[in-house]
């Protein structure tokens, strides 16, 4: 992959420092006047639904690297999924991670490990590379996506979709499970709104960003290749199978990134059903190949 001219080129984004500072004080102030169970299961709900079903599942296994093939409508609905996420639309966001296999750990990786655990977590947010940002950049990066209208349309209304879903978990909480008899319950309304879509997007990030900062710092170099990146046990609990990292850059295709039963990949579960229902094809599965150590556990030959 042949990186745009202006990769070399970054500017500090004071939108992204505005928002991501924003959001985190939000979520701060207001976990404890504005704790109530409703509110902690829509958290829950939706890091499951941004987190594991848009990020994990549509922007990464499936659009990034393609390790099955999935009907238009799970395409369109996980990757509004992934957008709700809040860490782009989907062109931008593989367009980043696929520039990042390609140069991993490297001058030229977007989130070089090399640089510093902060770089590799958030800092790279703040000074954004030049090159990952508009239509032309996408165009070289993933143009199977740029031809997609609705994935356009997403990247272009990131913060519009957050404001639907914030508005009906707001009509939710104050008219559904608030206790106001006949009328409107401000308070969970706002419940809602700040664990569904703040503390929400909080815990998201931080995951995702864990992938790409302490699964490039802490654990095990499993498959012997020349990154940085790890095997790492709490970041797979926490990222629904991503922490399995170093199998992943060791064979970027394979849809399963933890490969023997005690590497727990919630994402592959999940891909593993929706194949046994027929909802998914072509899965890539973990193949033998020379140097590796060990065959993994239930692997097939079939790709
Ligand atoms: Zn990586
Ligand atoms: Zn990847």
């Amino acid at each position: 992959m042949k990186l745009r001219p202006s990769w070399q080129q970054t500017q500090f984004s004071w939108r992204n420092v505005l928002w991501i500072g924003a959001v985190h004080l939000i979520a701060l102030a207001g976990a404890v006047p504005f704790f109530s169970w409703q509110g902690l299961i829509a958290f829950g709900i939706l890091y499951y639904v941004t987190g594991m079903l848009g990020i994990t599942f549509c922007f990464h296994r499936l659009l990034t690297h393609h390790g099955y093939t999935a009907p238009r409508w799970l395409e369109n609905f996980t990757a509004l999924c992934g957008t709700l996420a809040c860490q782009g639309g989907p062109i931008n966001w593989v367009a980043t991670h696929r520039v990042h296999h390609a140069y991993s750990d490297t001058p030229r990786d977007p989130h070089d490990v090399t640089r510093g655990f902060w770089h590799s977590h958030a800092g790279w947010l703040v000074n954004l590379r030049c090159d990952i940002r508009d239509y032309e950049d996408y165009k070289n990066y993933a143009p199977d996506l740029v031809k997609r209208p609705f994935f356009v349309f997403l990247e272009n209304n990131m913060i519009f979709v957050q404001v639907i879903l914030g508005g009906l978990l707001f009509l939710l909480g104050g008219f559904v499970f608030g206790k106001v008899a006949g009328g409107f319950d401000l308070f969970m309304g706002l419940s809602l709104i700040v664990y569904g879509i703040f503390l929400r997007m909080v815990a998201v990030y931080h995951i995702t960003w864990f992938v790409n900062s302490a699964a490039h710092t802490w654990g095990d170099n499993a498959n012997k290749i020349s990154d940085h990146s790890k095997n790492n046990w709490w970041v797979a609990l926490l990222a629904f199978g991503e922490g399995w990292h170093n199998n992943h850059h060791a064979h970027a295709r394979f849809a399963r990134h933890g490969w023997y039963w005690w590497q727990f990949d919630q994402t592959w579960i999940l891909i593993r059903c929706l194949e046994a229902v027929g909802i998914l094809k072509d899965v890539v599965r973990p193949v033998l190949e020379e140097g590796t150590r060990s065959q993994p556990d239930g692997a097939t030959a079939k790709t």
